[in-house]
């Protein structure tokens, strides 16, 4: 359906689509973004002000910029691989252990497969 609710006819609809980070409630805290607009955080998810690290605030997810390992530049990449690996680095330095969260490599493998199932055979292939 468009904007104007007119609707066209489909058998399929292929979205791409771009994410941003919706970082402007941590921008308007005075936190600090990063070039892609992410919060910058450093290894242990802590956020910034000012230039000095807030001891006790941390950020995670597709908020957040990560580092990139190859690039070795900051980039914001919302996987929820990332989301993930980083609450628990901040969860565990929240409960006084230690941990950090090196960045990422943008590296994703996918497995495709197809299946067919006859009467009396079946057959898998991957792709
Ligand atoms: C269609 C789709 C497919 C994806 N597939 C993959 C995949 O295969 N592999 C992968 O690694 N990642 C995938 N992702 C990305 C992954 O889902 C995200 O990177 C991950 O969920 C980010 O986690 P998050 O905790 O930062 O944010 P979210 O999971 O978005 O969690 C944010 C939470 O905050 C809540 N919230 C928002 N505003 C407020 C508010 N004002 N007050 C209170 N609560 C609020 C939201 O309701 C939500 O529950 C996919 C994303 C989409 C959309």
């Amino acid at each position: 359906m468009l904007a104007d609710g007119s609707e066209l006819p489909a058998d399929l609809v292929v979205l791409g689509l771009g994410v941003r980070p919706r970082s402007s409630l941590a921008a308007a805290s005075g936190l600090e973004l990063g070039p892609s607009g992410g919060i910058r955080t450093d290894e242990q998810l802590r956020v910034r002000r000012a230039g000095q690290v807030l001891p006790n605030v941390y950020a995670a997810g597709d908020c957040t910029e990560v580092w990139h390992r190859v690039l070795e530049r900051p980039v914001h990449l919302p996987l929820g691989t990332h989301a993930n690996k980083q609450s628990r680095v901040a969860g565990i330095t929240i409960g006084g252990g230690q941990a950090t969260f090196a960045g990422a490599i943008g590296t994703a493998i996918t497995g495709f497969w197809a299946g067919r199932t006859a009467s009396r055979s079946r057959s898998v292939v991957r792709v």
